[in-house]
């Protein structure tokens, strides 16, 4: 295999310690990059160093990794809970907070204002325009989405967002670095949803109006996703690891967004989230956790 490490940012640093950052910081430091971990508080970002040690014995305990190996990549990853801190001296800024504007925006202001003048800012948001997130810095050309999949170790997807004003050279460097952590990166366009959530929400909305309407069982619309489509799970499965909520956000996103009726949330799926019931996370979705 062609040696592309070269490719790969010196030091990089993970804001958001949370399901996706602490997997995006092990990526990256399993391929040898120092990477700073940042979250809000000390509590926070131990969680995700734990999440990561937790992840990597899996790898040990399959023999992909051996346990010398599990405590260099640990090695390079230094928790910080100061956001400033975090960034300084960083070829690229990969943000994981929670998927909201404000916080964001916030967050956007305050990496621009302490990142080296020459690092990229990347988002890991699934339906939050770059545009915007880049509008809010003074450096809109090197302003990027990097969606990774969730489990980020496991999957290979991302999800390259060019914003309004993305550079092609930054476009370039993001593409590259993703290709030398063993990822493809595929571009899209910064229109509501991209490509991936634009595609997957009005499925499984659908899906929730069939069980909503009665056309099959929440077992029936499963396996025939499954099995007719060759789908590794049902679409109300794959809502229940998402959150219930999450995809009513989406959904909400691409109807404000994109202005048609057509993705709008099917009821059942607000119902279910009025009550609680989020999927996986509150041990009721779709199905029951226990
Ligand atoms: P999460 O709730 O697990 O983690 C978010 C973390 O961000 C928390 O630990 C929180 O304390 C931290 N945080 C919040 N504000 C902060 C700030 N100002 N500074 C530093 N840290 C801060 O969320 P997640 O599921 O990891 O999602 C993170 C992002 O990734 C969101 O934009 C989400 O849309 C996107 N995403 C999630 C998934 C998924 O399957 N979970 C998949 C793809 C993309």
């Amino acid at each position: 295999m062609a040696d592309n490490s070269s490719a790969l940012p010196k030091r990089i640093a993970v804001i958001g310690a949370g399901t996706m950052g602490n997997g995006i910081a092990q990526v990256f430091a399993a391929h040898g990059v120092a990477t700073v971990l940042c979250d809000v508080s000390d509590e926070a970002v131990q969680r995700g160093v734990a999440a990561i040690g937790k992840s990597l014995d899996r790898f040990v305990k399959k023999e992909t990794i051996t346990a010398a190996q599990k405590d260099a990549i640990l090695g390079r990853i230094a928790p910080v809970t100061d956001v400033a801190d975090a960034v300084g001296g960083v070829d690229l800024v990969v943000e994981a907070v929670f998927e909201n504007l404000d916080v964001k925006t916030k967050l956007f202001r305050t990496a621009d204002a302490a990142a080296p003048a020459a690092a990229i800012l990347a988002s890991n948001t699934s339906s939050i325009s770059i545009t915007a997130l880049a509008a809010a810095t003074k450096r809109p050309a090197q302003v990027i989405g990097m969606h990774f999949m969730n489990p980020v170790p496991i999957m290979k997807l991302v999800e390259v967002i060019r914003g309004q004003d993305t550079s092609d050279a930054t476009c370039a460097t993001v593409m590259a670095a993703s290709q030398a952590l063993g990822k493809v990166p595929v571009e899209a366009q910064d229109y509501p949803g991209f490509i991936s959530n634009r595609v997957l929400m009005p499925m499984i909305n659908e899906a929730a109006f069939c069980l909503m309407e009665g056309v099959s069982t929440r077992e029936g619309i499963d396996e025939i996703m499954k099995l007719g489509m060759s789908h590794p799970m049902g679409p109300l499965t794959l809502a229940d690891f998402i959150g219930l909520d999450v995809c009513v956000n989406i959904l909400d996103v691409l109807k404000d967004g994109l202005g048609d009726d057509k993705y709008r949330a099917c009821p059942l799926l607000r119902r279910m989230v009025a009550a609680g019931h989020l999927g996986r996370k509150t041990g009721r979705g779709f199905y029951e956790y226990t």
